[in-house]
């Protein structure tokens, strides 16, 4: 199962690009003689949903599923991280797949809801919006392409779940997009600022203690009933993170900050370093820090 996010050279997608009204020939049913070999070739690009809805079914912290089920990648050629899902041992085989099919089907990743499907998100140079782009993705293994069902793109979002996915995870798309739109103009983040696009994409309890962080609430004025639903609604939270990387990668400020912020943060840092000079390396990314 290829990754739908991208359009790779020699891709089997097909090239033609199709919107939420247009139709498409392909089903997929236990019954296919293909029936589990795409999730035996698997290259799932995972986005900050789909980890909480599989962190959640798993009943594991951030960490934990980050350790266990992932590896991290670059997304671009500035190295913007990502993160895959884990083979099984040195297969390609999904580490979910049971010989009855999915074992996290309520809970699959966005890539497996929209195969036999790519998505693509772009965004015109300066433009304020993005636009969503759909492709039929053939791959010769995938029978489900000679069954006779015809849907509308519109009908196959929604029949797998779809929508949610999207607009939970569509703040963060943004993030991505804007960089990818914006090319060498804005510039390469610092490794700080990967630090935390790291932390508010992939590792949600780590973003959650860090909202509530001292060192956080010095320099962000957040209102005391948004900081009460960030320690409990992950939605909210998620929501969150996606304007915080706004900010801290484009400056693009909705979130306000204390008069004295920059100030106060190179104080702490140059304490913090007087006390320990080893600090400013190898600061892992469950370490989080705003300065
Ligand atoms: S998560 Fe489920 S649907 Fe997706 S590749 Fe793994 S087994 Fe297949
Ligand atoms: S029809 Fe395609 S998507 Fe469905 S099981 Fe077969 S290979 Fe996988």
């Amino acid at each position: 199962m290829s990754d739908g996010t991208d359009i790779p050279f020699e891709s089997p997608m097909i090239p033609t690009k199709m919107t939420l009204d247009d139709t498409f020939q392909f089903r997929c049913h236990k019954d296919i003689a293909c029936f589990n070999q795409c999730c035996q070739q698997i290259d799932l690009t995972l986005t900050p949903y789909d980890l909480l809805r599989l962190q959640r079914r798993l009943g594991l912290s951030s960490t934990e599923f980050l350790a266990q089920y992932t590896v991290p990648f670059e997304m671009d050629a500035q190295a913007m991280p990502g993160i895959k899902m884990r083979t099984q041992g040195d297969t390609t085989v999904c580490p979910f797949l049971t010989p009855a099919g999915c074992g996290v089907y309520e809970d699959r990743p966005t890539a497996c809801r929209y195969y036999a499907l790519g998505l693509m998100s772009m965004r015109a140079k300066d433009s304020p919006t993005d636009e969503d782009l759909f492709f039929v993705v053939k791959e010769d293994h995938c029978l489900g392409h000679r069954e006779s069902q015809t849907q509308t793109v519109r009908e196959y979002r929604k029949d797998q779940g779809l929508e949610i996915y999207d607009e939970i995870n569509r703040g963060w798309r943004q993030v991505i997009l804007k960089k990818r739109s914006s090319g060498p103009s804005v510039g390469k983040p610092s490794t700080r600022s990967y630090q935390l696009f790291f932390l508010a994409s992939y590792n949600l309890d780590g973003f959650r203690e860090f909202v509530a962080s001292e060192g956080f609430n010095d320099i962000y004025v957040l209102e005391a009933d948004l900081l009460d639903i960030l320690r409990t609604d992950d939605i909210a939270l998620l929501n969150f993170a996606a304007r915080f990387l706004k900010q801290v990668l484009y400056g693009e400020n909705s979130i306000a900050l204390r008069p004295d912020a920059e100030a106060r943060r190179l104080e702490r840092r140059s304490q913090r370093l007087a006390a320990q000079p080893q600090f400013t390396e190898d600061r892992g990314y469950d370490e989080p820090m705003v300065d």
